[in-house]
């Protein structure tokens, strides 16, 4: 638990500062740093960082020997090149305390139809106790809750004992490739904070993620002999209703699992694009869906994507077009495994008490039906892995919004737990 000296020093301090820290999100809010396109924002954070004195490192996704590593998931749509990773370390002499990797992810969803949003997207707007903008909660706002802490900690002219290396990611939303490069680039710690919107609860448990495309095709011919022909659209159709069947099956499964027995349906399945035909008054000769499935901790991707396969193979049969022309399946992001932080380390402790100092009250655990970055830190590598973070609304959805009382919070107790993980002694 931090003493009331230092809470209240950290407090002073995070309050001093929480104009800069909403400026400082506004400013990454407006970076559009879709897929692909983060690298601007990621320069940003690296002159920024480099600016408040970290040794900062910026590479790319093709300086990593990704291929060489079994997590690394297919990347589709993305430049390896273009794809910039920052890592910014703080190390105040001879560390004494223990070590911790504050890391956020910058990359964001796309926007969708702006005229669906109250207020535009890009643009940062702070209205009733909200900023507003796509990836203000997911998770820019956590990103700058951890810098700030880091500000708070040095304005009370303070050092981490320990190395702290600040993280920003891309890749978190499509593979999570670029977590998995900041490990094989050989950075280590002996904790990792991930401050991902999860309402100042602690992640116990997130599901793993696979994608994958169906291809189908049709026979092109005039509606007006639609028989003759074979729709490939109403074939799509036809598998997707075969995979909502075997998600139903494994949803039934999960009662019994260790975890997730209690949460209803924990197993989501999102056909998430489709594309396909040429003319309307044509049957479709082609159509693609791209698809999202969850899995559940101790279902391996590679036993998940067998299982789609099946479903597509059980989903074909009767249909004799299909069964002459098998759809085909094939996995071009996530394969993600889901994690478990199981209870009791130190970390986890530590983590209660600043949650605790700061709301007066007991950290909550969740379990979450979506992916994040901790499974590599976590299972992989061997670090303990939080997950913990800020409120925030609309999350990959519209009008998406960052709660500021949240981010000050959060801020706060961020700081109050690197001041406690790694120790604090005096700058000099
Ligand atoms: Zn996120």
């Amino acid at each position: 638990m931090p003493d009331a000296a230092t809470l209240n020093a950290l407090r002073a301090a995070v309050e001093a500062g929480f104009e800069e820290e909403l400026r400082f999100l506004a400013d990454i809010v407006r970076f559009q740093s879709l897929r692909g396109k983060e690298a601007p924002l990621q320069d940003h954070l690296a002159r920024w960082l480099a600016g408040r004195g970290y040794a900062v490192d910026r590479f790319s996704l093709a300086e990593v020997a990704l291929d060489s590593h079994p997590k690394a998931a297919p990347m589709e749509g993305a430049d390896p090149a273009q794809s910039i990773q920052v890592v910014a370390s703080r190390r105040c002499g001879e560390p004494s305390g223990r070590s911790l990797i504050l890391q956020g992810h910058i990359d964001v969803v796309p926007e969708g139809p702006a005229a669906m949003w109250t207020l535009a997207p890009w643009s940062a707007t702070v209205k009733d106790g909200f900023l507003y903008g796509r990836g203000a909660a997911d998770m820019k706002a956590g990103v700058a809750a951890m810098i700030f802490a880091m500000e708070a900690i040095r304005a009370c002219n303070w050092c981490p004992a320990g190395d702290v290396h600040l993280m920003t990611v891309t890749e978190e939303e499509s593979t999570g490739n670029g977590a998995l490069a900041t490990l094989l680039r050989g950075y280590r710690a002996d904790a990792v904070l991930i401050p991902e919107p999860t309402g100042h609860t602690l992640t116990r448990a997130h599901t793993g993620t696979v994608w994958f495309r169906l291809r189908v095709q049709g026979i092109p011919v005039h509606v007006a002999v639609a028989q003759s022909g074979s729709n490939a659209i109403m074939s799509a159709y036809r598998l997707i209703a075969g995979l909502e069947r075997h998600v139903a099956t494994l949803n039934q499964e999960a009662r019994s699992h260790r975890w997730y027995g209690e949460v209803a349906d924990p197993i989501k399945f999102n056909p998430g694009i489709i594309r396909g035909g040429d003319w309307a008054s044509s049957t479709p000769a082609w159509c693609e869906v791209d698809c999202r499935i969850g899995l559940l901790p101790g279902t391996t991707p590679a036993e998940a994507m067998e299982g789609v396969r099946r479903a597509v193979a059980e989903a074909v049969r009767g249909d004799r077009f299909l069964e002459a022309n098998p759809p085909e399946v094939t996995f071009h992001g996530f394969q993600a495994d889901g994690f478990v932080l199981e209870p009791g380390s130190e970390a986890e402790a530590v983590l209660a008490d600043a949650h605790r100092a700061v709301h007066g009250e007991e950290m909550a655990a969740r379990l979450s039906t979506a992916v994040n970055d901790t499974r590599y830190y976590g299972a992989d590598f061997g670090m303990p892995a939080l997950c913990y973070g800020p409120s925030g609304e609309g999350i990959h959805g519209f009008d998406e919004r960052a709660d500021i009382e949240s981010l000050r919070a959060t801020t706060l107790a961020i700081a109050c737990f690197v001041a406690d993980w790694c120790g604090v002694r005096p700058l000099s």
